[in-house]
């Protein structure tokens, strides 16, 4: 597996690789790899197959976290995700610092206007600028044929999916499902910080969405879901409810009245200092699941 910490050095390296019939597949991390990052090797090797290359990225971008918010203790093991990669048959890592990343004359941004200001976006305002812009970045260092995306960032997938589309960079987008815990929490890098009592108070996220998704065939109006999920999660004392959602599935639009179409489950809370998130896709029909 190639290290690489320069542009210059992954670009040389993608120059080389780029044939017909040898697609390349990046897998964009912040590192400090779980069993969720490593499903979307598996993915980028499918979608590679034998003769393309799978190039993961580990870079915790400083400029996708608000003051005060955890860039500092964000967890970081890169001799360990570099052996976990490996054994995934990765190709290559590319693992820049901010320095290598970012000019310091930069005045160059990628916003999706509308997506950007909503949900996720209103809690942590100038997140998904800073997202589209440093994936735009590695798109246009690497210049991939396709990457794949977590789907337990559900509105960082529809970001991405739009900003493809809008400025037609030509990218294929694979979203794939979120990876779980035996106790149904979403595997997050984050989860290791959660103090003990927390990450047993955590799973109330996966165990409230799981009662919507049985819920969601009754007819039920979208407002009286959320409700009842955000009841579920506030009888958990640990938890801090910072956000419940329910929005279409596609469109991430906002609904009202019965269900009648797929629709997004979107939840975000605090455990301590540790901010979580978790989502589920539910259907108005048991037919439609
Ligand atoms: P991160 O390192 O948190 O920026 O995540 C890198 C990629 O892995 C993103 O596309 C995430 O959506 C994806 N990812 C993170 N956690 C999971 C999970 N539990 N299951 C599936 N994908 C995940």
């Amino acid at each position: 597996m190639h290290i690489t910490r320069t542009k210059t050095d992954i670009r040389e390296l993608c120059a080389e690789w780029r044939q017909p019939g040898t697609p390349l597949v990046l897998v964009p991390t912040m590192g400090f790899l779980h069993e969720g990052h490593l499903s979307l090797m598996r993915l980028a090797r499918q979608r590679a197959g034998v003769q393309g290359r799978v190039i993961a990225s580990i870079f915790v971008n400083p400029t996708q976290f608000g003051p005060g918010e955890d860039f500092d203790s964000y967890p970081r093991d890169e001799a360990r995700d570099f052996d976990l990669l490996r054994a995934e048959g990765v190709d290559a890592v590319f693992a820049p610092d901010a320095a290598a990343i970012y000019d310091p004359q930069a005045q160059t941004i990628v916003e999706t206007t509308e997506l950007a200001k909503t949900l996720i976006g209103k809690l942590r305002p100038g997140h998904f600028r800073g997202v589209a812009t440093i994936v735009t970045k590695l798109f246009n260092i690497i210049r991939p044929d396709a990457a794949i995306f977590g789907e337990k960032d559900y509105q960082q997938l529809a970001v991405i999916r739009t900003m493809t589309r809008d400025l037609d960079m030509g990218v294929e987008i694979i979203g794939a499902p979120i990876q779980r815990e035996a106790d149904g929490l979403a595997m997050s890098s984050r989860n290791v910080r959660l103090a003990p009592a927390d990450r047993a108070a955590a799973p109330v996220l996966a165990r409230a969405l799981d009662q919507a998704e049985a819920m969601a065939p009754s007819g039920i109006t979208a407002s009286r879901l959320r409700s009842h999920v955000r009841a579920t999660l506030e009888a958990e004392p640990r938890a801090r409810v910072q956000s419940v959602d329910i929005r279409d599935a596609g469109t991430l639009d906002t609904i009202s009245g019965p269900l009648t179409r797929p629709a997004v489950i979107l939840l975000a809370a605090s455990f301590g200092k540790v901010f979580l998130i978790d989502n589920r896709v539910v259907h108005p029909s048991p037919e439609e699941t």
